[in-house]
């Protein structure tokens, strides 16, 4: 065991495992997501930013328990995420489904740029054309 700082409300205390935060912060954490997950259940169409109000929790927060993965946004709620990349709502998570592909195959050209599979040139001409340019050689 070990003591530490609360990284949320700077108390010492004894640090066992996970994220660095004190039992409080834990529980209050656990609270407040608990609120905002019965809160959504109950009230459906509702907005983040009224979640927020209601539950008397942070947007970030909530944010982040979306983020985590933890709340999962039902379809019929308001509530929306935005996608890293490309700003589109999405339910949970950081990128949406396109953006998590396009990162995925971006990651494997990136590991294979001599590659020339069918895949790719498609992935290449729908780049071409979002640019509006670049990549054009494919094309002639
Ligand atoms: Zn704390
Ligand atoms: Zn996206």
């Amino acid at each position: 065991m070990e003591i530490k700082n609360c990284k949320r409300c700077g108390k010492m205390y004894s640090y066992i495992a996970g994220i660095p935060i004190c039992d409080q912060c834990k529980q209050k954490d656990e609270d407040d997501f608990q609120t905002v997950k019965k809160y959504i259940y109950e009230h459906k169409g509702v907005s983040l930013k009224e979640v927020s109000e209601a539950c008397e929790v942070s947007v970030e927060k909530i944010t982040r328990f979306l983020r985590d993965g933890r709340l999962e946004i039902k379809e019929g709620t308001n509530i929306i995420l935005e996608c890293e990349s490309c700003g589109r709502p999405i339910n949970s998570g950081r990128l949406c489904q396109e953006c998590s592909k396009k990162l995925e195959r971006d990651l494997s050209k990136a590991s294979n740029t001599a590659a020339n599979s069918n895949t790719l040139k498609e992935k290449n001409e729908e780049e071409g054309k979002a640019k509006g340019g670049g990549m054009r050689y494919l094309k002639s």
